[in-house]
């Protein structure tokens, strides 16, 4: 938290309240979270959605919040700043969205492909996994 405020006056951007508030929430939420839910969050006063969206669009520019598309309308948020890796399960019936800490992630052939093929040096990278949960599975069952 320090660091990523320390960041923003850093760029001469002021931590604002309502900005502290947006990290802390995706500091502590284990999924990526939607602009909606973010702002459910915060305690009143709220800031308005579009202050929301200017904040989250700020903040993934100075690499503090990265955005991840799980196959939504709107995207997701997290903070880029724990140095978790995380991958994502969503459900494609419920949408429930789960997220692990791979045991190890290993994508070096992969990366090396990518290298290959586009010249394209890979720092980074985010994977989704789609399909059904253990609860629409369970009630599949039982049908
Ligand atoms: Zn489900
Ligand atoms: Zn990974």
């Amino acid at each position: 938290m320090r660091i990523a405020l320390d960041t923003f006056r850093r760029l001469g951007h002021p931590a604002t309240r309502g900005r502290e508030e947006i990290l802390r929430i995706l500091v502590e939420s284990s999924i990526p979270l939607s602009p909606r839910e973010i702002r459910e969050r915060i305690p009143a006063p709220r800031p308005d959605p579009s202050t929301v969206y200017r904040n989250l669009t700020l903040m993934v520019s100075i690499g503090l919040v990265r955005s991840v598309a799980l196959h939504e309308r709107s995207r997701r948020y997290e903070a880029a700043t724990d140095g978790a890796h995380r991958h994502r399960a969503v459900c494609r019936l419920c949408g429930r969205i789960e997220s692990f800490q791979p045991k190890r992630c290993d994508l070096s052939r992969l990366e090396s492909d990518i290298r290959g093929t586009l010249g394209f040096d890979v720092t980074d990278h985010s994977l989704e996994f789609f399909g059904e949960c253990s609860v629409c599975g369970e009630k599949r069952a039982k049908r």
